[in-house]
């Protein structure tokens, strides 16, 4: 779609690409009116939010009472919210021991501590009522009410709507990810061993990298699968923090089990510092995932006159669930300026002539040219 605009004292052409895959609508204008000021203003949403260089989430599997004796204060001291995914029936009003038939059993947090993270601003996913594969031939009718199970019990608990899906052991073939989607989920993540793109085919095969024991992922590997995130989207899926010669421990290691989905808190909090260190985005699944299907569903329009540039941003996303605010890179000719309408408001000098601006989808940004 192009549109031609003409705008009273002055012409000036808005090319618009409303396009579902290129999300950083660019615009020019050509203002020859303007004497020295006549360099072109252009905008766009950055690829991840404040323009960092990547995106990580850090997801959870099971509910494993370890997850919030080990990982949840070391997390909170390194400043990163996860994703912890719920099995229905393994949840209780107080910690409990659950497994399936045959299995160890494993103690799993409950509603207090679930609660307690979700306050804390992490986000609460579905991971199956039971926890079994679900059937990929069933109808999909079928699977949307086995869906629903887990969604409305923890939607009834946090009284806010629930939008990831980690499916059980990861399987998402045939009607599985369509009924995720009409079950009104909005995520769902699967395996593949990979990161994915900045815009993923599917938000209902969302990819990740597990973690399966002590050393594997070792630190080489886990430093590479950081390197792919760079401009790509990277969901790591941990289990159990169980600490070295803990009887857990002792029980795997007496069976032989390679991949016991465990890993100490001290190897745990070594990954999060290096994760931390490449200043990536972190965030939630469903807070990545909602930045990118934002960014790829809003236009920019930008109008100049001779102090002000006006930025409008336009979108037909339901607004109540699509709420992230998104980072807008400016071009502009001007050194210091003033903004309002945005998340930072304030006066900048701006630095190569370019600003990043945080603002909610369809809140007008206003930047004045102030003097020196
Ligand atoms: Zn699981």
């Amino acid at each position: 779609m192009k549109d031609n605009i003409t705008c009273k004292g002055f012409s000036s052409v808005l090319i618009i690409n409303s396009g579902i895959l290129w999300p950083a609508l660019v615009l020019v204008m050509t203002l020859n009116v303007f004497g020295q000021d006549s360099k072109k203003v252009t905008a766009r949403i950055t690829t991840w939010y404040q323009n960092k260089p990547g995106a990580v989430s850090v997801s959870f599997d099971d509910a494993s009472y370890s997850q919030h004796t080990a990982a949840y204060p070391i997390l909170e001291k390194l400043g990163i919210k996860a994703t912890f995914s719920i099995v229905g029936e393994w949840v209780g009003e107080a910690p409990a021991f659950s497994a399936e038939p045959g299995s160890m059993e494993i103690k799993k947090m409950g509603w207090p501590q679930l609660l307690e993270l979700y306050d804390q601003g992490h986000e609460l996913a579905a991971h199956g009522y039971t926890h079994e594969k679900y059937d990929k031939l069933m109808p999909v009718p079928n699977l949307v009410e086995e869906m629903n199970k887990i969604k409305t019990l923890i939607e009834s608990r946090i009284q806010t709507k629930v939008y990831t899906m980690n499916y059980p052991y990861s399987y998402a073939s045939g009607n599985i990810p369509i009924a995720a989607e009409e079950a009104g989920y909005l995520f769902g993540r699967t395996g593949l061993d990979t990161v994915n793109p900045s815009s993923p085919g599917n938000m209902y095969l969302l990819a990740t990298h597990v973690i399966l024991n002590e050393t594997s992922p070792d630190s080489v590997i886990f430093q590479n699968w950081l390197d792919q995130a760079k401009g790509n989207w990277l969901i790591l899926m941990y289990h159990h923090l169980f600490e070295e010669g803990s009887k857990e421990m002792e029980i795997i290691r007496s069976h032989d089990v390679v991949n016991s989905y465990s890993l100490s808190p001290f190897q745990f909090e070594k990954q999060m510092k290096s994760l931390v260190s490449v200043n990536y985005w972190v965030a939630p699944v469903s807070t990545i995932g909602k930045y990118i299907t934002e960014r790829d569903n809003t236009e920019i329009r930008v109008i100049r006159t001779k102090k002000k540039i006006y930025i409008n941003t336009f979108t037909n996303l339901n607004k109540n669930v699509y709420n992230h605010p998104l980072t807008i890179e400016v071009e502009l000719p001007w050194k210091k300026v003033s903004v309002q309408g945005s998340l930072n408001d304030g006066i900048f000098t701006t630095e190569e002539r370019k600003l990043y601006i945080d603002a909610y989808p369809e809140k007008q940004i206003v930047i004045t040219k102030e003097s020196y």
